[in-house]
């Protein structure tokens, strides 16, 4: 529901580790306790205890039955004569080694033992301590050890001298070209690199130069990685990976030795597939500033260029390397005898997303309802990983449910839980409850109403992990997602649906009542509106676009050194028009919404009971209320079985 809510709870989050942490360091001191009580145990469990010479009293008068003497500890356990025995034995303090006392004993002819080392010796006390010793000392090396992933993080120093190489290799991958989908056009390109690997000999017998470098271009977890392998898994070479992160170390010298390394080993296994990830990490523009001009990365880089220059015209040896920020790397990397194909590996349409989905639910039950067109609709947007991970999601929830097959509901449930967070118990009923439901019937009432929008799917007031109060969801038209083609009624029907949460919290609450739940909206509205001035041309500034790509978002994108190619007067011209249609949208979802104010009531009503409605039942209620037509979802076509 908002971000700042979310960051807040992310701090709880981090403190909560910290109290975590604290908590461990106070069981340790409590274990310590134990420890230590151990060794005075037996002195306060007796009720009475009596003195040294009234014990020796005792036994000369001959009203002792039995003694333990316990000389570590320093005490004596004795049963009087005319003690019952479900009674404890007492205890006295004893001297050590003490003559007398066996004397004593002896003569009354007391029958006594002297117990050699019990549980309660100073030894325990003092292994309990190194056992602590070496606990702490193990959970520091621990600590250092995983931050030492960080590049340059201080555990290097621990490794220090040891520069092993980290790269991977796989004698055979296992993975073909049957196991990726979705990104057909990627796949094409590269079925040459298999035929250069497969058979090296026929291109160099006609002179043709074999491509060295590769270059994978795409968003995280688009199946980079899985291609590279796929490409090894179809040639039949061995596959060698290390990631650009790896390389870059604190000590100057040793990533350079451990790109020696790695293509020494690669050339001989060769023909081979050596591919780098997150090349970006090493192979950014030198001396561009960012990173503080790493002297061990540019050493890197360039033991990287020198090897890539010294392959002889048929090694054998192809690199693969993937990154996201083409726009950083250096460009002597993509110079010809380098990386010098490129190829786009895109976040899946809705086929791909279908034939990813075929793909990873081969090996899971699924129920007769589940409809992989319908997921595939439902999930514009996400990468492969995304799908794989939703995918393996549900079966999880079918296991928990006990059920023998994935069914529509574990997919649903996946998906909120992958792209909103994990359900939450439900919150008390409160003046927050009342004011979150408000809040997101005001979004889905809008949803429902506007004309040139996307249908409710649900709305619910079931908190989320993250900070979210509740949420309403659209099913969005995959077919505008994956083309992009967004109309400007649908972009303003949209900043009005994210207007709608605050819109209601005002009508029915006040100004005064206002919360930060909206923050996350508002940040919404604001890029949407900020594009459609600046880069779509859909505002009275007219049909220009005066920013080339939005920052950050794209991620082809050079973010570092975007700027905004308009003067000052225009910015002051952009600022205006920004708020003209954040300002009509924010009047119409008032205007809906107070015309609506019975149904806004009925609606809250329904949700405050039910805690989620899904988008039938919610235009059931709608309809009562409201006589106009409403559009309906076109739902995805399932089979007729
Ligand atoms: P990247 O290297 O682009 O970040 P990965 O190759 O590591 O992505 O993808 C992670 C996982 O996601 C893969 O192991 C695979 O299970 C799944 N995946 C990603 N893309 C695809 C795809 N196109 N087809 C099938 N599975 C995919
Ligand atoms: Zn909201």
């Amino acid at each position: 529901m908002s971000k700042g809510l979310r960051a807040l709870q992310s701090w709880g989050a981090k403190l909560s580790v910290l109290a975590m942490s604290l908590a461990l360091v106070q069981s340790g001191s409590a274990l310590a306790q134990s420890g230590f009580s151990g060794w005075g145990s037996g002195q306060n469990n007796t009720a009475e205890s009596i003195s040294y010479s009234d014990f020796l009293a005792k036994i000369e008068a001959g009203n002792i039955e039995q003694v333990d003497i316990y000389e570590s500890r320093g005490i004596a356990e004795y049963t009087l004569k005319n003690q019952s025995s479900d009674e404890a034995p007492q205890q006295v303090r004893i001297f050590e080694r003490d003559p007398e006392l066996i004397e004593a004993l002896r003569q009354q002819g007391v029958n006594f033992n002297q117990v050699p080392n019990d549980g309660g010796s100073p030894w325990v006390g003092i292994l309990t301590q190194l056992l602590l010793g070496f606990i702490l000392i193990s959970l520091l090396l621990m600590f250092l050890r995983r931050s030492s992933n960080a590049p340059g993080g201080p555990g290097q120093i621990l490794n220090f001298g040891k520069s092993r190489a980290r790269f991977h290799m796989e004698a055979s991958t296992g993975v073909n070209f049957g196991d990726v989908a979705g990104i057909e056009e990627a796949k094409e390109e590269l079925q040459e690199v298999v035929t250069f690997l497969k058979q090296s000999e026929k291109f160099t017998a006609i002179g043709a130069r074999i491509p060295r470098g590769v270059l994978l271009i795409g968003a995280p977890g688009t199946g980079k990685t899985l291609l590279a392998k796929a490409i090894a898994g179809e040639a039949g070479v061995p596959f060698f990976s290390i990631s650009g992160s790896e390389f870059v170390e604190m000590f100057v010298g040793v990533g350079a030795s451990r790109v020696r390394d790695l293509f020494k080993k690669a050339k001989e296994s060769a023909p081979c597939l050596v591919f780098i990830d997150e090349i970006d990490a090493v192979g950014r523009q030198r001396g561009a500033g960012i990173g503080g001009g790493n002297d061990e990365r540019e050493q890197t880089l360039n033991q990287l260029l020198t090897e890539m220059d010294g392959f002889e015209g048929n090694t054998g040896i192809i690199v693969i390397a993937a990154t996201n920020r083409p726009d950083v790397l250096d460009t002597a990397l993509l110079r010809p005898g380098r990386f010098d194909r490129q190829v786009m590996v895109d976040l899946p349409t809705y086929k791909g997303r279908l034939g990813i989905l075929e793909v990873h639910s081969r090996d899971k039950k699924l129920g007769e309802d589940i409809s992989l067109e319908a997921i595939a609709r439902r999930t514009p947007g996400f990468s492969g990983a995304a799908l794989a991970n939703l995918l393996n999601e549900a079966a999880i929830l079918t296991a928990r449910r006990r059920k023998e097959a994935i069914t529509t509901l574990e997919i649903e449930d996946a998906i909120d839980r992958v792209t909103i967070g994990m359900s939450m118990t439900p919150l008390m009923d409160t003046k927050k409850k009342w004011l979150i439901a408000y809040h997101e019937v005001g979004h889905a009432l809008l949803m429902t109403l506007l004309k040139n929008t996307d249908p409710l799917n649900k709305v619910t007031i079931i908190p989320r992990s993250g900070g979210v109060g509740g949420f309403a969801q659209q099913v969005f038209d995959e077919e505008r997602v994956d083309s992009g083609l967004y109309s400007r009624a649908w972009l303003m029907d949209q900043i009005k649906i994210y207007l709608g949460g605050r819109a209601s919290e005002v009508e029915v609450f006040g100004d005064a009542e206002v919360t930060i739940g909206a923050s996350s909206d508002l940040q919404a509205v604001g890029k949407l509106a900020r594009e459609m001035v600046t880069r779509l041309g859909m505002s009275d500034l007219g049909h220009v676009a005066l920013e080339s790509e939005s920052n950050g978002d794209v991620f082809l994108g050079r973010d570092w050194n975007s700027r905004s190619e308009y003067s000052e007067d225009m910015a002051v011209k952009v600022d205006r028009e920004i708020r003209e249609i954040v300002t009509h949208c924010y009047e119409e979802a008032r205007r809906l919404i107070r015309e609506n104010r019975d149904l806004l009531d009925k609606l809250v009503e329904v949700l405050l009971e039910k805690e989620t409605i899904d988008g039938d039942e919610f235009r059931t209620v709608v309809k009562q209320y409201y006589t106009d037509p409403i559009k309906e979802p076109v739902l995805p076509q399932l089979p007729v079985a």
